[in-house]
């Protein structure tokens, strides 16, 4: 096994790690040295689909305030959000836009020369701050071009695939890694981690995120101790493109697109008559499969009946200007120019509002482990994010770990050397010798299809019972898995065998959190227990890892700037 030793490692090239990585070394200034860890190449991160736009109040003088957009965003978590957490978030966010545009990133402009900002689900004033219809991939490219100038303090493993992270005394010491481009096992020790590895959209079968996204870096918490929080509430966004589940980004709606049922009606007039095509996202999902459940949706294929998302009174000029991937999409995928045709979409599995549970500062419940973005529950979304939230809170938690976990790393001595470096390898080479008769690309494909019948839009306590049974076999039967590829060099085999484990963790923690929380709230939807009961579920859900499956307990909800009200649109 190489060895290799840093101070910081970073874990994940997405938003949140190129961030955490930019400030980790302005404040080391030449003094630390950070690891910076992708099992894709650097520019792969998932991020880099981020379409729409980021959130930030930047128009007080215009009518927004720090106060709407925490707001808005506390309403719409269905008051699950952390209020403090919230309050920090929004004086932060704006700060992140003007670093960004410092940075160099081309940000769409208004006439006047400002930087545009566009409607957005749930937000009462238009929020988003975006670059056209590549937002994600501006973010990544301004972030990345940043930290260029501190490439003398970094280095680089990409295509290193992270299989478990090493604690001793309980302190994090290192990690193991498979070097797919050597073929190689590898340690790399460090003084602190920070993990950024993203969701894990990918344990739906019907999803917005790329084959990669497989939740690793939650399964790597909670194997190694740490909680996962409020792991039930999955977003469903309501525009993901039939058949594939490609999104179709907010920004159509915020753009002005509308919403329309088999009898060309604007149904969200029903749902939402305030807010329409503009409601967050968990109420405009529900209100969508209402409509396709009571026959006024379009039949699809495998059983995919949709709505249509009616782009054309944009005119074609808008739709050039401000959503051309989006055209450019639909026209590769299905053959549809949105400028003269509605684009068949329904509710998609979107987002992974829980994660590892850290507090305000990113920190875990290992002094040397800090989370940021989708992978962390900070507790900023709640029960359901808003739009456009997702990358403002990468930057800012991104900026936050990043100095926290440099500071850190300056004050403390190097790791030890684990007693017993082997040992940590020992869950690989049993994989790599296994030789069982159970296929793991099927059980992976039963688990996502599980998930899409039993934790849906639309929950039941029968229904999660079922899946949580069929994940609790699926488990069972991937002890007497076998690879077949016996290498290390790009062994794709080997790489979603370990996924699939991670995957059947995940959702195993999010299904039991969903069955044992008796009521709706967010993007919770139980239709035995229609009603938010804040009462008995105004807490967040913790989920350990134990012997027999998740063990579960429950933290308190800051509530300290507004008091619940019932969620009207
Ligand atoms: C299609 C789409 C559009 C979106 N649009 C918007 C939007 O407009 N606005 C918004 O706010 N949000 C949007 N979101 C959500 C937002 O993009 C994500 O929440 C955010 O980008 C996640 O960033 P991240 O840095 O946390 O993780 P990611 O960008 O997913 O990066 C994860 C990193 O971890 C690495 N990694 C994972 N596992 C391992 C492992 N085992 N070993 C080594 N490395 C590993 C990966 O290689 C990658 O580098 C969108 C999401 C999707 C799917």
């Amino acid at each position: 096994m190489e060895v290799y030793t840093h101070d910081l490692i970073i874990l994940g090239t997405g938003i949140a790690g190129l961030r955490a990585a930019l400030e980790a070394a302005q404040i080391s200034q030449g003094e630390l040295d950070i690891a910076l860890v992708s099992k894709l190449q650097l520019m792969r991160a998932h991020s880099v689909a981020a379409e729409g736009g980021t959130a930030a109040v930047l128009r007080q003088d215009e009518g927004d305030s720090y106060e709407l957009h925490a707001w808005d965003t506390i309403k719409g978590s269905d008051f699950l959000a952390d209020q403090n957490v919230v309050d920090f978030f929004v004086q932060e966010a704006p700060q992140e836009i003007l670093r960004l545009d410092h940075w160099g990133i081309p940000w769409s402009r208004r006439e006047d020369g400002r930087i545009a900002q566009r409607p957005f689900g749930g937000h009462t004033y238009p929020r988003a701050v975006f670059a056209a219809d590549k937002t994600g991939l501006l973010e990544m490219q301004t972030l990345y071009d940043t930290l260029t100038k501190h490439t003398k303090q970094l280095r680089r493993y990409d295509e290193g695939f992270v299989v478990s992270l090493v604690i001793e005394n309980g302190r994090f010491i290192g990690l193991t890694m498979i070097d797919m481009l050597k073929g190689h096992s590898v340690f790399i020790r460090g003084k602190a981690l920070i993990l950024a590895t993203g969701g894990a959209g990918q344990i739906f079968g019907f999803t917005t995120y790329s084959e990669t996204v497989t939740g690793d870096g939650l399964a790597l918490a909670y194997r190694a101790g740490l909680p996962l929080k409020d792991m039930e509430f999955i977003q469903f966004h309501p525009t993901g493109l039939i058949p594939s589940g490609i999104l179709m980004t907010e920004a159509c709606r915020g753009e002005g697109g509308l919403l329309l049922n088999n009898q060309g009606k604007r149904f969200m007039e029903v749902y939402a008559p305030a807010k329409m095509e503009l409601a967050p996202r968990d109420m405009v999902s529900r209100s969508e499969m209402l409509e396709i459940e009571a026959g006024r949706g379009f039949p699809g294929p495998e059983g995919l009946d949709y709505i249509h998302l009616d782009l054309r009174g944009l005119g074609r000029e808008k739709i050039l200007e401000r959503l051309p991937l989006i055209r450019e999409v639909t026209l590769k995928h299905i053959g549809i120019d949105p400028i003269e045709t509605p684009i068949p979409i329904r509710p998609v599995a979107h987002y992974t509002m829980g994660g590892v549970h850290t507090d305000l500062k990113g920190r875990t419940g290992i002094e040397n482990i800090w989370a940021a973005g989708e992978v962390a529950c900070v507790s900023l979304h709640g029960a359901n994010r808003l739009g456009a939230n997702s990358t403002a809170e990468c930057l800012v938690w991104g900026r936050v770990t990043g100095a926290e976990a440099a500071r850190y790393c300056k004050t403390v001595p190097a790791a030890e050397m684990p007693k017993n470096i082997n040992q940590a390898w020992a869950q690989v080479e049993a994989l790599i010798q296994s030789t069982g008769g159970e296929d793991h690309y099927q059980i992976r494909k039963e688990l996502r299809h599980n998930l899409d019948l039993t934790l849906g839009v639309f929950r039941t306590g029968e229904k999660m019972e079922t899946g949580l049974r069929k994940i609790r076999e699926l488990k069972e039967r991937y002890q007497f898995i076998s690879v077949k590829d016996k290498s290390l060099r790009y062994n794709t085999d080997l790489i979603r065998a370990i996924e699939t484990g991670f995957m059947l963790d995940v959702a195993e923690t999010a299904t039991l959190g969903a069955l044992n929380r008796t009521e709706s709230r967010g993007g919770h939807a139980r239709q035995d227990f229609p009603a938010r009961n804040d009462e008995h579920w105004l807490k967040h859900t913790l989920a350990y890892q134990a012997e027999n499956g998740p063990r579960l307990e429950y933290c308190a909800v800051d509530v300290s700037m507004w008091k619940p009200v019932e969620r009207k649109y």
